[in-house]
């Protein structure tokens, strides 16, 4: 299946330099100058991906990032952003609005490539299609909102639920407490990010009995992952 890629980007000779790349390698391409023909372009088609300029006229690019990363209907679509900013607190800015991946411009078209078809392996690969996720004797059932461990059932509160649930459909992901609280809590709901190491507390208590509680690990200075692998 031909992937659909949404290219935003202001610059004619970059957007047609891209252009030429990503036909290139196989992708279709439909092209914006900006943000608001961009929304037209989403709400029309279904996009795979979307490579997204930092710096558009009007509303940028990170705006328009992290507006879609708040819409239940959009915040599936991985996004690419590019940039000419090199400095770290750019890229994080950008990674916190919900952006899948950053590049930094001048890139080479192989990176642009290689970097596309890594966000689009990460994002089929994390795609839930079962209604049960285990790992390692911990499973959840989405349906019956049940939780077991080792076969014994756990119980755990809504928001772990939810947390847990978060967690174990994107298995090795680093997520800050910012997007854990956008993707577990909503992001209508104000709750201090503090809240988010409350709730991963009483997560790790419920999960203690058999032992899974390794599974939902620290990340020093970036927030949490899960993973089944032991530290
Ligand atoms: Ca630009």
């Amino acid at each position: 299946m031909v992937q659909k890629v949404l290219l935003v980007e202001d610059e004619f000779a970059i957007r047609q330099m891209l252009l030429f790349v990503l036909q290139d390698a196989g992708f279709e391409v439909i092209q914006a100058e900006n943000t608001q023909e961009a929304m037209v372009c989403i709400s029309e088609n279904s996009i795979d991906l979307l490579i997204l300029d930092w710096m558009l006229p009007g509303i940028s690019g990170v705006e328009l990032c992290s507006r879609l990363k708040k819409e239940a209907e959009y915040k599936h679509i991985p996004i690419i952003m590019l940039t000419a900013k090199a400095e770290e607190d750019d890229k994080i800015q950008g990674l916190n609005a919900g952006a899948d991946d950053y590049l930094t411009k001048p890139f080479s078209p192989r990176e642009l490539i290689a970097r596309i078809n890594a966000v689009l392996r990460r994002v089929s690969s994390n795609k839930v299609t079962e209604e049960v996720l285990e790992y390692d004797g911990l499973v959840l059932n989405e349906k019956s909102h049940r939780v077991s461990s080792n076969q014994k059932p756990v119980n755990v509160g809504p928001i772990e639920f939810k947390l847990l649930h978060f967690f174990m459909s994107h298995p090795e992901r680093v997520f800050s407490r910012t997007q854990l609280l956008d993707n577990v809590w909503g992001n209508d709901v104000y709750v201090e990010e503090r809240t988010v190491d409350v709730h991963i507390r009483r997560l790790r208590k419920a999960l203690e009995a058999d032992g899974h509680d390794h599974m939902v690990q620290t990340v020093r200075g970036s927030g949490y992952r899960f993973s089944p692998i032991s530290l």
